[in-house]
């Protein structure tokens, strides 16, 4: 089998990949090693930057999310008891989309058969080779058979326990990690949400965070644990100690039904770098990860393969391979100012240390500057709504 890209991993960051390629009429296969109803009804990410609602749309993916996505032109942080408004439209022009991620895989999915070009699901044993050599090739098992995928390029979109990044002998590849002592105890419940506008509330108990899939489906965390064990965490308890992080001088009350889905994610930022190795290009959370408090992660999976994409046309279309050789550097700068934002948003809002009275005044006197100052609220708001996305790194 022959391809021109050989796409590892069929989440946000290779399916739009494969539709963006397939726009410029560059072959691609799509290896995945999980099936289409899993990645589908996976629940994770749910805020997209205004740009990544024009990359999608520009992919001519995005007629669904345009119909049933939520536009929010503000957010709500909330301390000491009182809730505050970012007005993200009036401060930059712009809002975000909230559209699930299993969403936008869906349309991805969708599109993808549309095309008629291969999306092999419930592949294991994936291996690559000869990347630093012209003629790269995949190696992976389907049904049972092993298979042989001969390639010009290999994208690593294969996620943070990828194989792609895990291939490269450690002298390679240089990485940057911060692990965060907590994690989020999400849920997602059937119950309308009770703030038109995402809440990120920080409270001495621990962060907590109010967010919506739809109209009539929440999307909840709680600062929690690393290790938190969900069987001491049955629904009662979850929305007791909901309401008390949410607890507001004005009356607000959480809405609360039943909870559909409970799950605990660590908190890391994390980068790769360089995150091209001769024909192996790693995007998304294969080369990095941020924790969710900025609501980046997909974002910056969506922005790298859009650059990606742009290259690798560039080299088909206009024999040109500047913009491979400059892809790594033009995803990194932007990346690591996404790095710096999501760990900012997560130092003001999360409790780090039961003790240290001295850090948790100097949160609220920091929260107090970011809600009182323009200018501090606007760059909040630059930030929330995406940073600028350049493909030619300028
Ligand atoms: C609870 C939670 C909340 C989040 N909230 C937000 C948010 O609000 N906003 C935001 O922008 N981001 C958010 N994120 C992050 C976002 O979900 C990820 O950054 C995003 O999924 C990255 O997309 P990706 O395509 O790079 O990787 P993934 O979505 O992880 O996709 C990688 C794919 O590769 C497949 N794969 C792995 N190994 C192999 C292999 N060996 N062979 C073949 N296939 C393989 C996997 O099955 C998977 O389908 C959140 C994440 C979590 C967990």
């Amino acid at each position: 089998m022959r391809t021109q890209v050989a796409i590892i991993g069929a989440g946000p960051a290779g399916l739009l990949l494969a539709q963006l390629l397939n726009q410029q009429g560059i072959d691609s296969v799509i290896l995945e090693a999980r099936s289409r109803h899993y990645i589908e009804n996976r629940v994770r990410a749910g805020v997209l930057e205004h740009q990544s609602v024009d990359i999608l749309n520009e992919a001519g993916v995005g007629a669904r999310m345009m119909r049933e996505g939520l536009v929010h032109d503000g957010v709500i942080i909330q301390f000491a008891g009182v809730a505050h408004r970012i007005d993200l439209a009036s401060l930059t022009g712009h809002g975000v989309m909230i559209y699930g991620q299993q969403e936008v895989v869906k349309d991805l999915v969708e599109a993808r058969i549309q095309s008629g070009r291969p999306l092999y699901f419930e592949v294991d044993n994936v291996s690559i080779h000869d990347f630093d050599a012209d003629a790269p090739y995949v190696k992976f098992r389907h049904h049972g058979a092993e298979q042989r995928l001969d390639c010009d390029f290999v994208a690593g979109c294969d996620g943070f326990h990828g194989v792609c990044r895990a291939s490269l002998p450690p002298s390679r590849i240089e990485l940057f990690e911060r692990v965060y002592p907590f994690a989020w105890l999400g849920i997602l419940a059937d119950a309308e949400p009770a703030s038109e506008e995402l809440i990120y509330a920080h409270h001495e108990r621990g962060f907590a965070l109010l967010s919506m899939r739809s109209e009539a489906v929440s999307r909840l965390y709680l600062q929690c644990k690393p290790d938190e064990n969900l069987d001491e965490w049955p629904d009662d308890r979850v929305w007791d100690e909901l309401q008390k992080r949410f607890d507001r001088s004005d009356g607000f009350q959480l809405r609360v039904g039943p909870i559909t889905q409970k799950s605990v994610t660590p908190m890391r930022s994390f980068v790769a770098e360089p995150m091209r190795h001769g024909r192996l290009f790693l995007t998304g959370d294969a080369a990095h990860i941020v924790p969710p408090t900025g609501a980046k992660g997909m974002n910056l999976a969506i922005a790298d393969v859009k650059v990606l994409s742009l290259a690798l046309g560039a080299h088909y279309h206009e024999s040109r391979d500047d913009r491979l050789e400059s892809f790594s550097a033009v995803c990194l700068r932007r990346i690591w100012k996404v790095q710096r934002f999501s760990w900012w948003m997560t130092s003001m809002l999360h409790q780090f240390d039961e003790d240290n009275a001295f850090d948790r005044r100097r949160q609220i006197a920091e929260l107090d500057y970011v809600v009182t100052s323009k200018v501090a609220s606007q760059s909040l708001a630059e930030n929330y709504i995406g940073l600028p996305l350049d493909p030619n790194g300028g």
